[in-house]
């Protein structure tokens, strides 16, 4: 199904004035080179997630480049999503997929069989979804095309090198790409087929990013009854296990204990909603209030997709922002956070520690306790809060805007296109830019 309902080009002079004429003049260097060239983005769903996020500002900026760009999402039964949801658990390290679920996958796909355009030159196949659609291309039109496969998730080692069924499958088709890329070295395998690492990023002038007024954001807590007056800990994800938003109500009750001042205590706000490929939602939200207990300083919200403006605002009314997550591809919202100069304190894995330099501009965390610990420390210091939001913001100015994101997107595919790459089956480990934690080394290629 190609999506239809994106929003109009962006302005790039507004972009301009954010990040720079540098910047946009190597974009539109890039763009000449790539003149002609048919893109194509493919993944699972329109709304909810980050892969979602990103497309939704990525296509509207290749257009207002000048290049043809087309964003087509999978059509599946909810079946589909319990097998998928299962596949990505399992690759970021939890049991459970069975052999008997790959039936289920390859029914889906082959009912999408055909949602790689013909005209397309360049395809993004994004996670594990629409993966094994490159098993339906005719052999000239592999050979014609160029396809990339994006993975977003924090691929465990164990699970993808195992001698299981599922580890060998997912590695097969992924070695049959012309190239794919992840968002840290940090698990990058070592598969026979060249990979990039480009870490996600996010758009400034999205609604979910982009200024507010005080007025929206004073009304958008009181709508959910949110005291302005008093600090306020967020947490933005899906409602999903390796988000671990129950060790983040944990932590919070910790951090009430030992507040000082109980009339002014802090309040907590999950912000979460449920990603229409995302079947598991509902049994973790279930177990998230009932850790809540009932708080009446605990504000569990459950938004609709299209809620950016929202979540925009209470970003923007937080003091802290926490991402707890136990396993994370990347983790947009610590960028989110970061870019509305909040410090962050969150988990210590996959692509987040790209993002939060420890002690800097924000704090890497990995138990409860140090969540806690990490939090009271910043309420107690507002100053050193502010610095470290300040320092974010710049960080994210320089490395995670989408400006950037299209630049090293586009510059993977002009390796592609333009021949640089020629090796098939060796893993060519290119780094288009700084952003790994040698980022402040100045190091360029890995
Ligand atoms: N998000 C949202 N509504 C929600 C929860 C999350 O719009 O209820 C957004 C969030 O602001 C971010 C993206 O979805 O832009 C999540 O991306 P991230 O990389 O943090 O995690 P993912 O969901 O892809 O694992």
């Amino acid at each position: 199904m190609k999506v239809t309902d994106l929003p109009p080009p962006p302005s790039l002079q507004e972009y301009r004035t954010i990040v720079g004429d540098e910047k946009i003049a190597a974009l539109e260097e890039l763009t000449d080179r790539l003149s002609g060239v048919a893109f194509q983005e493919i993944n699972s769903t329109r709304s909810g997630g980050g892969v979602a996020e990103i497309l939704n500002s990525y296509i509207p900026f290749l257009t207002a480049l000048g290049l043809k760009t087309t964003w087509s999402v999978m059509e599946a039964e909810p079946a589909f999503f319990e097998v998928t949801k299962t596949l990505h658990n399992f690759l970021q390290g939890k049991d459970g997929f069975s052999p008997s679920m790959i039936e289920t996958y390859w029914e889906t796909l082959r009912k999408n069989d055909g949602l790689i355009d013909e005209e397309s030159d360049v395809v993004t196949v994004h996670d594990p979804q629409p993966l094994g659609l490159i098993e339906f291309l005719a052999r000239d039109e592999l050979m014609r095309k160029r396809l990339i496969w994006r993975c977003h998730v924090q691929l465990e080692t164990l699970s993808v090198d195992s001698v299981s069924e599922i580890g060998r499958l997912i590695r097969k088709l992924v070695e049959q790409y012309h190239a794919s890329i992840f968002s840290s070295f940090q698990y990058l395998p070592l598969w026979h087929v060249p990979s990039f690492i480009v870490p996600p990023f996010i758009d400034p002038l999205s609604e979910k990013n982009r200024d507010l007024s005080e007025t929206e954001i004073t009304a958008t807590l009181e709508k959910y009854g949110v005291d302005p007056d008093r600090p306020l800990i967020t947490q933005v994800s899906r409602y999903d296990i390796f988000k671990d938003p129950v060790g983040v109500i944990q932590a919070f009750k910790h951090v009430r204990e030992r507040e000082s001042c109980r009339k002014k205590g802090c309040q907590l706000l999950l912000v979460g909603g449920r990603a229409c490929d995302d079947p598991e939602c509902f049994l973790v939200l279930r177990n998230v209030r009932q850790a809540a207990e009932e708080h009446p300083d605990i504000h569990i919200l459950d938004l609709p997709p299209d809620s950016p403006r929202e979540i925009n605002a209470l970003q923007r009314a937080s003091q802290i922002i926490v991402q707890k997550s136990i396993k994370e591809g990347f983790g947009l919202t610590v960028s989110e956070g970061l870019w509305k100069g909040k410090p962050v304190v969150a988990g210590d894995v996959g692509g987040i520690p790209l993002q939060v330099k420890d002690g800097w501009n924000g704090y890497l965390v990995s138990t409860v306790q140090e969540t806690a610990d990490r939090i009271i420390y910043l309420l107690k210091n507002p100053d050193l809060a502010e610095t470290m939001g300040s320092r974010g913001r710049e960080f994210v100015r320089e490395n995670f805007l989408l400006t950037r994101g299209v630049l090293d997107h586009l510059t993977v595919a002009d390796q592609l296109v333009n021949g640089k790459i020629t090796a098939r089956g060796s893993v060519i480990c290119y780094h288009p830019r700084v952003m790994t934690s040698d980022t402040v080394n100045g190091a360029e290629y890995l």
